[in-house]
């Protein structure tokens, strides 16, 4: 971190239990991590590691069962802010009865853009991920890493300052997973943004300066983010 680094994300002994009971579920136990403004995290770690329930809480979706997230920069939580976190599903999330344009403007719309600047905006934006041709296509014609880019346009389109993307490439061939980072990469520094990508692929985790890992719902920072941010300098 630098002093011109500022804090988007404190968790301090961050844990979540699904269920209770003897059908309890620890997901994410006892994490204690930060992320700051132009930050570069992969998140690895194995399936059922935690990863997506850690992801859904920094982005506000998701209540922690103790331990305290906080989001000083914004100072509240930032759901309902489509200008502060972009959360990238890990699975399907494009609404069906809207086209890919239609589904990148939407947010927009919320933010009370008008129709014709969210259109432009998502247009623009399926081009930079490839998809400009598909704009007018209903998610059920669309392949699975067709789906997977148009959600990464939908989150692009609305500027976070935070992108939280679960497995952005889970769908994708080698070829088309390095063009997805390669566009987050490029977000990220656009928009001036910090970024976490989770992924299983080691690759991809290369390709970010600062690499967590999750067992079993704990969290291994080697270097911290310190190291990250020494590395971005
Ligand atoms: P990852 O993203 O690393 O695969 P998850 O956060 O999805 O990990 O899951 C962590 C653990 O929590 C797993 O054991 C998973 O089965 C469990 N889990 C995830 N979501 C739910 C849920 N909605 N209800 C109950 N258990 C869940
Ligand atoms: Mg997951």
């Amino acid at each position: 971190m630098t002093d011109t680094d500022t804090v988007l994300l404190d968790c301090t002994e961050v844990s979540h239990t699904y269920g209770s009971g003897r059908a309890a579920v620890v997901a994410v136990h006892g994490v204690t991590a930060q992320l700051t403004s132009r930050c570069r995290v992969a998140l690895t770690g194995p399936s059922g590691s935690g990863k997506s329930t850690l992801l859904h809480m920094m982005a506000g979706l998701e209540t922690a069962t103790s331990g305290s997230l906080t989001w000083p920069a914004w100072g509240a939580s930032p759901l309902g802010f489509p200008g502060r976190v972009g959360l990238i599903f890990q699975g399907p999330s494009l609404l069906p009865a809207l086209t890919a344009t239609e589904n990148v403007a939407f947010p927009l719309l919320l933010t009370g853009m008008s129709d014709r600047h969210a259109t432009g905006k998502a247009a623009q934006v399926l081009d930079l991920l490839g998809l400009g041709e598909l704009g007018g296509q209903l998610p059920e014609t669309l392949s699975g890493g067709q789906a997977q880019r148009v959600a990464i346009a939908r989150v692009l389109a609305c500027e976070p300052e935070l992108i939280l993307a679960d497995e952005p490439t889970g769908q994708l061939d080698h070829h088309a997973a390095f063009g997805v980072v390669d566009v987050l990469l490029r977000a990220g520094t656009e928009l001036g943004a910090a970024l976490v990508i989770s992924t299983h692929d080691p690759l991809i985790a290369a390709r970010l300066p600062e690499r967590w890992t999750m067992t079993d719902g704990r969290l291994h920072q080697p270097g911290g983010t310190v190291a990250a941010a020494a590395a971005l300098s």
